[in-house]
């Protein structure tokens, strides 16, 4: 039976070409900073972000990690956008690791709140915490692939100097944002005081992550990379994918876009479900099920006996994501068997 795997974008598989250039990679021991192809991956991604320096990291998890560990002093209050990755899905690791408290701040589609924001930055007062770092995502995973526009970057941007307050971006999926956007990648990661962003989602590699910031912030970042157990010997095998996912899979993500907004469609016109198109903005869509004798794991389980697979977000939710492997036919495809199926529930 053939399949159709929406549950993530992290499900995509290395390309021919990526492949070829793993096997083909120069490569040496880059704990010793000799693996010239990973060199060169954190020299085109230096480019791409407009920043000082860049480092490859195994995991978008350990990226966000890093930064908030260089960022922070222990008991430092940061700022997070009330769904982001950080506080959700990364096993309280800021906690563990930095030792720093949290305070959510809400958003609309992954845009915070700015007057929120400026209303949690602490005084300087002995019984308060100190406010020393905000983070962002964009584009927001949890609110379905959201796009956080260039002016509420700015605005974000501009309280947090005013304040001496650092900014990181998790910026994931940073390409989808600026695919959305129209505008260069460079232009949403500039004024953060860092980025992460991930190779190994809608771009295709393997595995890994880009850090990035300033010469003085990798110094620090390389150090607890090596603390977490991060340093990694002939990576060059990664990076060489990584490569290619920078400088050939970016433009493609358009596509999974358009294809978002095909399947996004066609499920709001099927009875019993609904769909906020006004969120379905890049590559995620996120599936509501509005029939009361219904529920979404019921709504997986069925769909996936016909080859076709999601993620449950709530009792009510269904995640689409699509990427590399979905193409435009699947989609309609998709379509007809969630017609069919919820006919029959
Ligand atoms: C996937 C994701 C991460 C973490 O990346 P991993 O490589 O899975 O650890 C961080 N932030 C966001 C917004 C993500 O979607």
């Amino acid at each position: 039976m053939k399949s159709y795997d929406y549950r993530s974008d992290t499900i995509t598989k290395p390309t021919d070409k990526m492949r070829k250039a793993m096997y083909e990679a120069q490569v040496g021991d880059d704990v010793y900073g000799e693996d010239p192809t990973v060199k060169r991956l954190e020299e085109l991604s230096c480019k791409i972000s407009g920043k000082e320096a860049a480092m490859f990291v195994p995991s978008g998890t350990m990226g966000n990690q890093i930064a908030v560990k260089v960022h922070t002093s222990p008991a430092d209050e940061i700022l997070l956008e009330e769904n982001c990755h950080i506080h959700w899905y990364e096993g309280g690791g800021i906690g563990a690791i930095s030792g720093v408290v949290s305070k959510l701040i809400k958003s609309k589609n992954g845009i915070m709140d700015i007057d929120q924001i400026e209303r949690s930055i602490r005084a300087d007062d002995i019984h308060f915490p100190h406010t020393s770092l905000i983070c962002m995502e964009n584009t927001n995973n949890k609110c379905g692939g959201t796009v956080m526009d260039l002016n509420s970057m700015k605005e974000v941007y501009s309280l947090a100097k005013k304040n001496g307050i650092k900014v990181h971006l998790d910026g994931a999926r940073i390409f989808n944002a600026a695919a959305y956007l129209g505008v260069s990648p460079k232009m949403l990661m500039m004024e953060s005081d860092s980025v992460m962003f991930c190779l190994s989602k809608g771009l295709c590699a393997p595995v890994g992550s880009i850090l990035a910031g300033d010469e003085d912030f990798i110094k620090r970042a390389r150090k607890i990379r090596k603390m977490l157990g991060g340093g990694m010997r002939q990576a060059g095998i990664l990076a060489a994918a990584g490569i290619i996912a920078l400088e050939e899979m970016t433009e493609r993500l358009r596509e999974d876009h358009e294809n978002a907004r095909i399947l996004a469609q066609g499920l709001d016109r099927i009875k019993g479900l609904k769909v906020e198109m006004d969120t379905v903005q890049t590559n995620i869509v996120m599936c509501d099920v509005i029939r009361d004798d219904l529920d979404s794991y019921r709504l997986r389980e069925e769909l996936e006996k016909s080859g076709v697979y999601s993620t449950v977000i709530t009792d009510k939710r269904l995640r689409f994501v699509l990427h590399y492997h979905i193409s435009k036919s699947d989609v309609t495809e998709t379509i007809e068997i969630v017609k069919k199926t919820t006919v029959n529930l």
